[in-house]
């Protein structure tokens, strides 16, 4: 993937062919995809792959999301380019970069610290610097630098944490997949209306899960996410 020109076509035909086609068609959004070389995100024997629109291995277990459901979840946030938005579960950073592009301020919270370091350094070489990354159990949000106009989760919890419905404004949006097991999800984006926030189903997906304090424990069934074939 040393060849630029190749990679802008490779991209181009990663937003024609796959990202539009889902109806990921809001031109800020398509605009951020431009902007964010997704090799330099995954580990160099999957370079060559970095366009595909498919989930790819980042190391330590996790992935980094296919393409087009990175639009589908960026695109229902609805960013506008005013707002603080919390991601929990930074991974490569990848999403963190698409966003740091659509809104003002973006908060990424990563539980696995080498994951996290990755991350953060990659961030930082393409002057993301409206990107604040940290170490850190994201299922309890970032209360810190809360309240957030918007929060993006990129892993599977069975219910939607506590922390994270504080933390967000009323009239905020929030995007999560919901369910228990690897092939049993839903993703759901919610708005916040008084303290609670009604939800609407988007698609089935399949995401690794959220750990941590209001994710699954340390004696939840891995097997249900990682033995499936
Ligand atoms: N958004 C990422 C990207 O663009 O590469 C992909 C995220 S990957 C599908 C899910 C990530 O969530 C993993 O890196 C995992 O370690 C992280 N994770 C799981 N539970 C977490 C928690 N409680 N707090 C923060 N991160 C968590």
């Amino acid at each position: 993937m040393k060849n630029q020109k190749n990679y802008k076509k490779q991209l181009t035909e990663l937003i024609e062919n796959y990202i539009k086609p889902l109806g990921v068609t809001d031109s800020r959004v398509i605009s951020a995809f431009r902007k964010v070389p997704r090799h330099k995100f995954v580990p160099a024997n999957y370079q060559k792959d970095a366009y595909l629109d498919i989930p790819l291995p980042i190391g330590e277990g996790q992935t980094i999301s296919q393409p087009s459901l990175v639009g589908v979840m960026t695109q229902a946030l609805e960013l506008k380019g005013r707002e603080k938005v919390l991601e929990v579960g930074t991974g490569s950073g990848f999403q963190a970069a698409i966003l740091s592009h659509l809104a003002k301020k973006v908060y990424t919270i990563e539980i696995i610290g080498r994951l996290a370091d990755k991350a953060a350094k990659t961030l930082k070489d393409l002057h993301c610097d409206n990107v604040h990354a940290e170490i850190g159990d994201g299922s309890q949000g970032l209360p810190e630098y809360a309240p957030y106009d918007a929060i993006i989760v990129t892993a599977a919890s069975n219910q939607i944490p506590k922390p994270l419905v504080d933390q967000l404004k009323i009239g905020g949006k929030i995007i999560i997949p919901v369910g228990d097991s690897l092939y049993g999800q839903q993703l759901k984006v919610g708005k916040k209306v008084g303290n609670t926030i009604k939800f609407i189903d988007i698609e089935p997906v399949a995401f690794v899960p959220l750990r941590g304090k209001f994710g699954f424990d340390q004696n939840f069934s891995q097997s249900k996410f990682f033995s499936a074939t």
